[in-house]
């Protein structure tokens, strides 16, 4: 089993982001910004949002995190957005999730220009992306596909499985999978015998939030899996959807979880500030 090293390709690729960067700035002066929100004190949250700043901050951006309340009101958060909307030096903006319960999420993403929606959420965004115009894609399942790519792994004519059919990982992973020529199973909560439904997979994807849910009995011999799930374990933790040590037995390829999908997410958030600024010039 090859251990898919999602930290050292993130980490290849942010440096070669770092260079485009610096040449994009004595080029045209111009620096890519990332604005990034948070409403509440969520500890997941703060910790991503934490990476997100550091890596952009990292690759060469202008990049902020906005610390609001819990108890901040969606005209408040609305009207930040718009304020950002507005401003030019920023190319990117973010709304970190779960938000507050009082506040509307879809509200608040689709307040979002989708010229600066790098979580690629906006309505607009995801109707060019489902009808084969893509501009902004989900970081998550793009970071997915790089590692696929860096890896040589085929996918013309493979049989893929999600599991998982949420807006921002399942429904858009299956979207690219069928776009790179695989066959696409999705499955779900509600889906009868997953077992062996998964076990039809030359290449698994698993987003669901279950602590080690997926263990070797759901794997073909030989498949390739991708473990996107971020849970904490029963001693507190970090780990994925898959057992790993369970599924190694397995899989021909497989994501370890930390190191694994989380930090190509970043890196394709960041590729998409990039391509945001530039669009912008
Ligand atoms: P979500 O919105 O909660 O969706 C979970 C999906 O899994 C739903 O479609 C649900 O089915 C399905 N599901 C739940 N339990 C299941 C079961 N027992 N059997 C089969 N399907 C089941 O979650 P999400 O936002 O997609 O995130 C999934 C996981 O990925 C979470 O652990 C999250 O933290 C992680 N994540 C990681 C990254 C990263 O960068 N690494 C990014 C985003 C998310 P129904 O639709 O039928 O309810």
């Amino acid at each position: 089993m090859q251990r898919i090293d999602g930290k050292n390709l993130a980490a290849k690729k942010q440096a070669e982001l770092a260079d485009k960067t610096t040449q994009l700035k004595e080029k045209t002066g111009l620096v890519p910004g990332l604005v990034v929100i948070l409403v509440g004190d969520d500890s997941a949250s703060q910790v991503y949002v934490r990476n997100k700043e550091r890596s952009a901050l990292a690759a060469g951006f202008r990049s902020q995190v906005v610390r609001l309340p819990e108890s901040t009101t969606q005209e408040e958060l609305l009207a930040l957005i718009e304020r950002y909307n507005r401003d030019s030096s920023w190319h990117g903006i973010l709304v970190q999730l779960p938000l507050p319960k009082h506040i509307d999420e879809e509200k608040v993403l689709f307040a979002i220009s989708p010229d600066k929606d790098v979580d690629g959420f906006h309505p607009t965004n995801m109707g060019k992306f489902w009808s084969g115009h893509p501009v902004m894609i989900p970081s998550t399942p793009a970071g997915i596909m790089e590692m696929f790519k860096e890896y040589g792994i085929e996918l013309e004519g493979k049989h893929a499985v999600v599991i998982g059919r949420s807006n921002i990982v399942g429904k858009p992973m299956a979207q690219l999978l069928m776009d790179a020529n695989a066959t696409v199973t999705i499955a779900h909560s509600r889906t009868k015998d997953l077992a062996s439904v998964a076990r039809q997979a030359d290449i698994l994807v698993v987003a669901i939030g279950r602590a080690k849910f997926i263990t070797k009995e759901f794997v073909k011999e030989g498949a390739v899996v991708i473990d996107v799930g971020m849970n904490r374990d029963e001693n507190g933790k970090l780990c994925g959807d898959v057992d790993f040590d369970s599924v190694a037995a397995v899989a021909s390829y497989l994501t370890p979880v930390p190191g694994g999908v989380g930090p190509m997410t970043i890196t394709m958030l960041l590729e998409q500030t990039f391509e945001a600024a530039k669009v912008s010039l």
